[in-house]
């Protein structure tokens, strides 16, 4: 019996093991089963090269726990070790490998993922005592066996086994119990094992019988051998992408597209990305892409390894040229990576480029659904943008979709305005924003449907893609200037209808909260409506693009503002301008004009270079006749207005028809309605 130190300068690292890695304590598992099927699969490439000609037989890996002694063993038959092997990697490599792993990220211990690198070693993460019963392929090979009970010594002697292979025995440790239940270990071969090369088999298949659940004398196999993202994708049918994809993901609805990577240099990877049907936020953290490296699960967390953007997909990536052992910052860093991460773009764009040439139609019918993925795509990524926007659809509020040229042929006629730019109209609800939608298209312009989740970042983008267009929302404007052809007709009023109109039609506009009210006079058509709201395009995407922010959220808290539009031109208003003229016109006239005369006299005022104190008091005097004059306009209106509710209910429906008129200011509307109509 020989018996040594392990070939490391540290006291005891076990402890050390067991503390670093303490949230990762299962991948043990995975390390042991991924050592099993290196040596599985290097006996098969021993026999490929006629190296080994004894007769391979089933090269299975099982995992065994038994409960009762308190082991939980992997056991292969692969290759085996002699006692010089166990020696050589287990007493030396093995664990300087360990050491130097624990050296290198004591300090950065939180921020490595820590999947590989400790190998054999992460054993003593859960178990007190290891034992190794190993014989090798070689002729003439004796059985060792290797102990190890978590000192720095251990002791090798003679083994027991008979056949060819390895079992590594753990003794799993009171604080490790969980991995004596087998449930447990077949949810996390199946997490981790599911697709290695080579079958593992956990138990028995089990039957129910008799009212219970017992053992079959079937093997219970918990991988497939032969995944789908290693096959060609000239072997594989629409159907066979399907299957995987339920596989990977039970009860997930059909995928929309998928694709099929497939890289030698200058760095390997393969794997199945596919498009789902995303339904809710949930469904993205749910269904992540899977990061594998030859065959072994390493993460779902792929960030840095695929553009931010791509995480919406779903499916598959293997590479082995992917570090692992690293931070993520470092990840984003690495070369490799980048090139990994811009290879997928650029595969991913010329695939949808691809799949909307081959079949415009399907194309069409899925845009809906992958809108949200490329529209975010764009917004992040310059290159896979560029590609996109010869894919990219635009969707109007009829339902017909147009590529951008097109929908520029579409356009550009009617939607020129007089400065030479091309106007795209938008509607981000088609439901609330009816009537503008309405307005629009019964003058023949062409509406878009904008109403994604970022669709107003989307709107800056095409702006900066597309030469000489803006985008407007149908609701920005009255319908005669959203694509001004001309220039505006001035409003045609006297400085006292102004004086009445702007007071009478603010009055009713000044009961709702969070709002401001700026009255304009236009000159529209006589059938457009008497009083629009519009706002601002550019205010009001400054404050959804701030209140998409909530760190800089500064105009979000300022009330919307609203231009209260008044159709100078219309029946309506025509009329009840007339009315309140004949009221209280000449009145109004009256104090106007003490209004001028006072603003006269300050002017000329304001001119002299010096001021006596009789110019200043004459200031002060004529500043307060201005103001109480001005005031006995507005009083005289509102009162006027209390017997004249034609204005009110203009404004009102005006409201009403952006959903601004609520609780009892609605009651009163509704009431005042009945009343208008005995
Ligand atoms: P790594 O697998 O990264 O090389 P490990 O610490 O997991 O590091 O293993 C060290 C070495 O021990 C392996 O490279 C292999 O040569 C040997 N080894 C481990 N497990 C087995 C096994 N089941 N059969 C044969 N050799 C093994």
């Amino acid at each position: 019996m020989q018996q040594g130190n392990i070939g490391v300068t540290t006291e005891n690292i076990f402890p050390v093991i067991k503390k670093f890695l303490y949230s990762d304590h299962e991948i043990f598992l995975r390390e042991l089963v991924s050592n099993a099927v290196d040596a599985s699969q290097k006996l098969r490439a021993l026999a490929s090269f006629g190296e080994f000609t004894g007769e391979l037989g089933k090269l299975d890996v099982r995992v065994t726990v038994d409960k009762e002694a308190g082991t939980l063993t992997v056991s292969d038959r692969g290759i085996g070790m002699t006692s010089e092997d166990v020696d050589k990697y287990i007493n030396q490599i093995a664990f300087s490998g360990a050491e130097d792993f624990l050296n290198k990220y004591k300090d950065t211990a939180a921020t490595i993922i820590g999947h590989f690198g400790l190998g054999f070693y992460s054993a003593f993460m859960v178990a007190d005592k290891v034992v190794i019963e190993t014989l090798s392929y070689k002729d003439g090979a004796e059985a060792v066996r290797w102990e190890c009970d978590g000192s720095p010594v251990y002791s090798m002697g003679k083994g027991s086994r008979t056949e060819r292979g390895t079992d590594i025995i753990l003794y799993i440790d009171k604080d490790s119990a969980e991995f004596l239940d087998q449930k447990r270990v077949d949810i996390l071969l199946r997490k981790y094992c599911r697709f290695l090369p080579v079958p593992v088999i956990a138990g028995k298949e089990q039957e129910w019988k008799d009212g219970k659940w017992v053992d079959t004398d079937r093997d219970l196999v918990i991988n497939s051998t032969e995944p789908q993202w290693m096959k060609k994708p000239s072997e594989l049918t629409d159907e066979d992408y399907l299957k995987f994809y339920r596989e990977l993901y039970p009860g997930n609805e059909d995928p929309l597209f998928w694709i099929h990577l497939n890289v030698d240099y200058p760095f390997h990877l393969t794997g199945i990305l596919y498009f789902p049907k995303i339904r809710n936020n949930f469904d993205i953290n749910k269904n992540r892409i899977q990061l594998y490296c030859n065959q072994v699960f390493v993460t779902d967390s792929v960030e840095g390894v695929v553009p931010e953007f791509m995480q919406l997909m779903q499916g598959v990536i293997d590479s082995p040229d992917i570090p692992l052992n690293v931070s993520r910052s470092y990840l984003q860093s690495d070369t490799a990576v980048k090139k990994i991460s811009s290879y997928i773009t650029k595969k991913v764009a010329s695939r949808l480029d691809e799949l909307f040439r081959a079949d415009r139609a399907d194309f069409e019918k899925k845009w809906d659904d992958i809108r949200l993925f490329i529209v975010y795509g764009m917004l992040t990524d310059e290159k896979f943008c560029e590609a996109a926007l010869k894919f990219t659809l635009l969707k109007d509020t009829e339902g017909h979709y147009y590529t951008l040229d097109e929908y520029k042929t579409l356009v550009e006629a009617a939607q020129t305005d007089k400065d030479g730019k091309i106007v795209y109209l938008y509607a981000t609800d088609a439901t609330a924003q009816y009537q503008y939608i309405k307005s629009a298209t019964d003058r023949g312009y062409n509406v878009l449907l904008l109403d994604g989740q970022l669709d107003n970042h989307f709107v800056s983008l095409l702006e900066q893609k597309l030469d000489n267009t803006t985008l407007v929302r149908v609701d920005s404007d009255v319908i005669d200037n959203l694509i001004r052809r001309a220039d505006r007709a001035a409003a045609n009023l006297t400085p006292t209808q102004s004086a009445i109109l702007t007071h009478l039609f603010e009055i009713p506009a000044k009961k709702v909260e969070k709002c401001t009210f700026l009255v304009q006079f236009e000159a529209l058509s006589p059938e457009v409506e008497p009083v629009v709201l519009t706002q601002n395009e550019f205010m009001r995407r400054m404050k959804e693009m701030t209140a998409m922010n909530p760190g800089m959220n500064i105009y979000g808290d300022l009330p919307d503002n609203y231009n209260l539009v008044v159709n100078t031109e219309n029946q309506l208003v025509k009329s009840i301008s007339a009315k309140a003229m004949e009221a209280i016109g000449p009145k109004v006239d009256d104090e106007l004009k003490v209004v001028d005369e006072g603003n006269t006299r300050l002017e000329e005022i304001g001119k002299k270079k010096e001021l006596t104190d009789d110019d200043k008091k004459a200031r002060t005097d004529t500043e307060a006749e201005v103001a109480e004059a001005r005031k006995r306009i507005g009083d005289a209106v509102a009162e006027y207005a209390a017997t004249a509710p034609e204005a009110s209910q203009i404004v009102d429906l005006a409201l009403l028809a952006n959903g601004l008129l609520r609780g009892a200011d609605l009651s009163t509307f509704i009431a005042r309605s009945y009343s208008l109509m005995k």
